[in-house]
């Protein structure tokens, strides 16, 4: 009970495609040697082919045993290959039919699992070690069946001869088993891909929005403010830069402490974020510590200044609950990018205005 408690908790705790895939081929080759097994038995092929089936199952049991009980996966890998290519097939092959039986569509399995199951040197040793195995089977059958047909190697009926309807039933059994094997096998393998590809895709736009954005306040950061700016088509009368900074925000640091400081600074975020229209083309970014950058779009000067005042409202008017004594504020200076050749002037001018605007008594907006 305890070893089967082991084991399923092994199978669960795998991570890796690889490991993930072993699972399923070991259970899926449980399944073909119980049913093989069956169909041996009912077939009545000869008591070796028996043997061969619960040699297959037996040895299966011990690959189980090296990786998932001994947690020796690797080991166990190249276990399962080995011990099944070079020992189980071929004696499978030799004492259920030979090449008259479904057993060549076995050994084409059992290479096809390989390429999976192992990595590197193994999987090209393996591979080569199992062709040559398999074929040299076929050749015995081939060239001596009629010389040891009659002989039978420890009475076990060696290289028997299956009957048309024994041969008619194995082929059928063993197309579906091996055609169910492949299928099951592929199917995981695409699945597993796709499911990877889409994690590692999702992944990838999210450490890609992660590096635009600024961890504290979730706003543009400078790098993608300077990106935006210059694919900003600046003779486009419409845009209006806008730079921004906290009145006296030192002052709110050393009153209420940095704690609070960053929330005043995420409300601020907040409040840009939901007064900007981002699907046309407008943006706010976290120039410096306390100061932003704004561009907004409007067909009048008028309309950005009443946007921008709406937002220091806003900021003004902001009740901070456990400070309500508190009163947060910002200033700003205000340029049409069309009055300027470049976006480095226009955030130069906006931020002088910025200056005149603290030197003016700040919370207000200078143009
Ligand atoms: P002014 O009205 O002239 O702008 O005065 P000020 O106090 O806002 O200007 P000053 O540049 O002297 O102070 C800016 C302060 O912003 C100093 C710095 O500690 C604070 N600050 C910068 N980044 C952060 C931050 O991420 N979190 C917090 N809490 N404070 C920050
Ligand atoms: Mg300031
Ligand atoms: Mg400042």
């Amino acid at each position: 009970m305890n070893w089967f408690k082991k084991l399923a908790q092994s199978i669960r705790e795998q991570k890796t495609l690889e490991d993930r895939f072993f699972t399923v081929v070991v259970m899926v080759g449980l399944a073909i040697v119980l049913v093989s097994m069956v169909v041996t038995f009912i077939e009545d092929i000869s008591s070796a082919a028996s043997v061969g089936t619960s040699l297959g199952g037996v040895m299966l049991l011990a690959v189980i045993y090296v990786a998932y009980v001994k947690k020796q996966m690797d080991a166990a890998r190249i276990m399962i290959c080995y011990t099944f290519n070079c020992i189980v097939i071929p004696i499978a092959f030799f004492t259920c039919g030979g090449i008259d039986s479904g057993m060549p569509l076995y050994m084409l399995a059992g290479i096809f699992t390989m390429v999976p199951v192992l990595r590197g040197k193994h999987r090209v040793i393996c591979i080569i070690v199992a062709v040559l195995v398999d074929v040299l089977c076929i050749c015995i059958s081939y060239f001596l069946t009629p010389a040891v047909g009659g002989i039978g190697l420890l009475k076990l009926d060696l290289l028997a001869q299956l009957s048309l309807e024994s041969r008619f039933i194995d082929m059928i059994s063993s197309l579906i088993l091996i055609a169910l094997y492949i299928i099951i096998t592929t199917a995981m393998i695409m699945d597993a891909y796709q499911k990877e590809r889409a994690s590692r895709e999702a992944l990838l736009v999210k450490l890609d929005d992660l590096s635009k954005r600024d961890e504290l306040t979730g706003l543009f950061n400078r790098r993608e403010l300077f990106h935006f700016l210059e694919n900003l088509e600046i003779s486009n009368k419409e845009y209006y830069l806008c730079m921004l900074d906290i009145d006296h925000f030192k002052n709110v640091n050393d009153t209420y402490g940095h704690v609070f400081g960053d929330m005043v600074l995420r409300k601020l975020a907040e409040i840009m974020t939901e007064e900007i229209h981002g699907e046309s083309g407008e943006l706010v970014a976290r120039y410096g510590g306390e100061e932003f950058l704004l561009v907004l779009k409007a067909s009048q000067k008028q309309q950005a200044m009443d946007r921008l005042n709406q937002m220091r409202r806003r900021f003004t008017d902001t009740n901070w609950e456990k400070e309500p004594e508190l009163m947060t504020s910002f200033s700003c200076g205000m340029v049409c990018c069309a009055n300027y050749k470049t976006y480095a002037e226009a955030i130069s001018q906006a931020d002088k205005l910025l200056y005149k605007a603290k030197e003016n008594g700040r919370n207000r907006l200078e143009t």
